[in-house]
């Protein structure tokens, strides 16, 4: 299946999507986590990412859209793959469907995980992320005994830079202005199903799998 995951951040887009892969036996495009292994690595593209991302603001169309296109039409690619924070532009979604026009395709399907604004920002203030291998968690959620250590590879747990107050509401605002408007792009085009977002994880992988038609 070739899916794109659309949702304002903190709509747990990762989460689901690493579920999804799984699921589907496709990789996982999350273009976040392209820029933070760079920013990690201290690459120029890292460097220049990081001054966006601490801002809450995009990074430019012209760099994520080239990432994207490399990434795309590797071989492992041509089974499917699951989008996760791309396109977050319309000029981002005509690229992709030039794109994969180009390698003779399309997009079977776009996912819009809805979630309101309130559960973001309560959401994003409270999670923490695995350094190493990107797994998040919710400090509401964790066991006691977990002590903010990561379940699956032991590592401390930290806070996301870009997960501070000021920048999320920076971040729901650039949702907001400019990647909303997708959800109408791709309504239009007839490829849109929204799934709610819940509170637990399990039950919006149930309403995932719902509307994407998956066996549990
Ligand atoms: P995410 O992990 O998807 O929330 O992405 C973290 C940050 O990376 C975003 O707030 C943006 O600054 C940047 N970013 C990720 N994907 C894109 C994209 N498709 N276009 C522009 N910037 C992006």
């Amino acid at each position: 299946m070739k899916l794109v995951i659309l949702g304002a951040p903190g709509a747990g887009k990762g989460t689901q999507a690493v579920n999804l892969a799984e699921k589907l036996q496709v990789p996982h495009i999350s273009t976040g986590d392209i820029f933070r292994s760079n920013i990690k690595g201290g690459t120029t593209l890292g460097k220049l990412a990081k001054e966006y991302i601490d801002k809450g603001a995009l990074v430019p169309d012209e760099v994520t859209i080239g990432i994207v296109k490399d990434r795309l039409q590797q071989d492992d690619c041509k089974k499917g793959f699951i989008l996760d924070g791309f396109p977050r532009t319309i000029a981002q979604a005509e690229c992709l469907d030039n794109i994969l026009a180009e390698m003779d395709t399309a997009l079977d399907c776009v996912l819009d995980l809805a979630v309101n604004d309130e559960v973001i920002t309560k959401r994003l203030s409270g999670r923490r992320v695995c350094p190493e291998c990107n797994a998040s968690y919710h400090v509401d959620y964790m066991e006691e005994t977990q002590k903010g250590i990561c379940l699956v590879c032991g590592t401390k747990l930290v806070q996301r830079e870009d997960d501070r107050e000021e920048t999320v509401i920076n971040r729901l605002k650039t949702y907001h202005n400019q990647t909303e408007p997708l959800i109408g792009y791709y309504k239009a085009k007839g490829k849109l199903v929204v799934a709610e977002g819940k509170i637990r994880i399990e039950d919006t992988k149930t309403e995932v799998y719902k509307v994407l038609g998956l066996e549990k």
